[in-house]
């Protein structure tokens, strides 16, 4: 087993609670010395998983290796190189753990969203570098990437149906990417978003883990924003470094195709102005709307918000009285920090400057996220989640979907669908069902293949064989099951 799979192994057994030490959440993700951020077990861990034991198994027998090496400094150099891969290992192993814990907030919200709520997922794209039809190669030197933050907003206009998504991007000409310029773009969503559903009260935010959302300025200036809107924001989620914001990821991908094809049909992309054109030709991209937007001089005189110790925290509620904060999703009842301790003269968020708004189509109004056909199978979902019997039903759908040709392109998911609308939706809610053994088409067909041949062999044992080239079709004998078995599962001796 290599470490990668290792890795995916551990996202699949990973749970809240876990009698295997290393599995369990609530044993790994608690802080030992803070009982506010410590989730206790109501388990013994006595149990020992297989591959995680091999894994401290092979460290170890590496470290002993390393330190029976004699030349003096070849030993140093050695164990110093193994400590820093040690140290690399379990990192990585504590990231994913913590990634599948810090992702559950994202469902939690996803069950309750309502009329009235909405989940925000906010991220700065990678700046787009100006693009000429025709480009030469001193146009090349010199270019300033243009900055575009995306957000994707998820909502249900009721609690049972489909979701819905919209998302706003705002294009700046520059600007400075920092908790200024977030906290002026989450009032103009919530702004917009107040503006098109009125009975909108709340909001979930969910960020990755980059500076501009992981500070006091950030976390404590987007509440006078939402007073005064009349939406607030109930919760600041921060997902682990590359985790959680495969939506807005992706929303950037399509955006960059649709501007690929504006450049395509003749057109420069040389500013922002540029860009927001080209993201609303053709008939601009169905759910999104862009703003070319900037950020008032004035602002940058707002006072920092000092908060010890937030690079620790990544979870936040906001209460009347407080911020509560969590080190890690639902571990330990959390710390309240009152607003007194917190908020120094926080004033509002400058709002943004709207050089040009959005062309206002129904197309970039929300728009519903899943397909049809899977709207059945995650009714039934919904109501019963919590009981082990439907999770074999789950497993039995996922069966059902076997013959879909989407595949989730996740890895390790083995979720695979129909229409790709579908399988858009599916990403959007991000549930991924992970499993060890991820089944493409081309194993499917080896398999098929094998059986057919293994089943026309019973009626006529040699004949079907003779065109299986290669030197392995001589040593085919008719009982030799396990050379068969060989056969057919390697790549380059079977004829298609
Ligand atoms: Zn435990
Ligand atoms: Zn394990
Ligand atoms: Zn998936």
């Amino acid at each position: 087993m290599t470490f990668i799979q290792y890795v995916l192994l551990l996202k699949v057994h990973v749970a809240m609670d876990s009698e295997v030490a290393d599995h369990c959440q609530s044993f790994a993700l608690s802080d030992p010395d803070n009982g506010l951020f410590q989730r206790k077990c109501n388990h013994d861990h006595v149990k020992i998983c297989c591959e995680c034991y091999k894994l401290n198994e092979v460290l170890a027998d590496i470290e002993i290796a390393c330190s029976k090496l004699v030349s003096e400094e070849e030993r140093e150099d050695t164990m110093c190189m193994f400590q820093q891969a040690k140290d690399d290992v379990m990192a990585w192993k504590a990231h994913q753990l913590r990634s599948v814990n810090q992702d559950q907030a994202k469902f939690d919200v996803l069950d309750i969203l309502n009329r009235d709520s909405a989940l925000l997922v906010m991220d700065w794209a990678m700046k787009y570098l100006p693009r000429k039809f025709r480009e030469s190669q001193c146009d090349l030197f010199a270019k300033r990437g243009i900055p575009w933050h995306i957000t994707v907003v998820l909502t249900r206009p009721d609690q049972s149906g489909p979701l819905e998504k919209q998302t706003i991007v705002h294009v700046f000409q520059s600007c400075p990417q920092d908790s200024v310029a977030v906290t002026a773009i989450l009032r103009d969503v919530l702004a917009t978003l107040k503006e098109q559903r009125p009975e909108l009260e709340k909001v979930y935010c969910k960020q990755d883990n980059a500076g501009c959302y992981h500070c006091g300025s950030t976390i404590v200036g987007s509440t006078p924003a939402s007073g005064e809107l009349g939406v607030k924001v109930e919760r600041f989620d921060l997902s682990d470094p590359q985790g959680g914001k495969g939506e807005a990821d992706r929303q950037a991908a399509t955006i960059k195709g649709h501007i690929g094809i504006y450049l395509n049909e003749g057109h420069d992309v040389n500013s922002p102005a540029q860009m927001k054109e080209a993201i609303e030709s053709n008939g601009g991209i169905p759910g999104v709307s862009v703003k070319y937007v900037k950020i008032p001089e004035l602002s940058s005189n707002n006072p920092m918000i000092k908060w010890d110790g937030i690079s620790t925290l990544n979870n936040f509620q906001f209460h009347p009285r407080g911020v509560q904060a969590w080190k890690a999703y639902k571990i330990g009842p959390g710390k309240l920090f009152p607003w007194s301790d917190i908020q120094c003269d926080s004033s509002s968020p400058c709002p943004l400057e709207v050089l040009e708004s959005p062309v206002q189509t129904q197309r970039s109004r929300f728009r519903v996220v899943r397909a049809r056909q899977d709207q059945t199978s995650t009714g039934s979902k919904g109501l019963s989640s919590s009981c082990q019997h439907s999770e074999s039903i789950e497993d039995e759908e996922a069966m059902a979907q076997e013959s879909g040709i989407f595949s989730c392109p996740e890895e390790s998911c083995i979720k695979t669908f129909q229409r790709s609308s579908a399988l858009q939706a599916h990403l959007d809610e991000g549930r991924h069902k992970y499993a060890l053994e991820k089944e493409t088409l081309l194993d499917k067909a080896k398999r098929g293949y094998a059986a057919k041949i293994t089943g026309e062999r019973i009626q006529v044992p040699t004949s079907s064989l003779t065109w299986c080239s290669g030197p392995t079709s001589d040593g085919m004998g008719t009982e030799n099951s396990q050379e068969e078995n060989h056969v057919f599962t390697g790549t380059k001796e079977i004829p298609y």
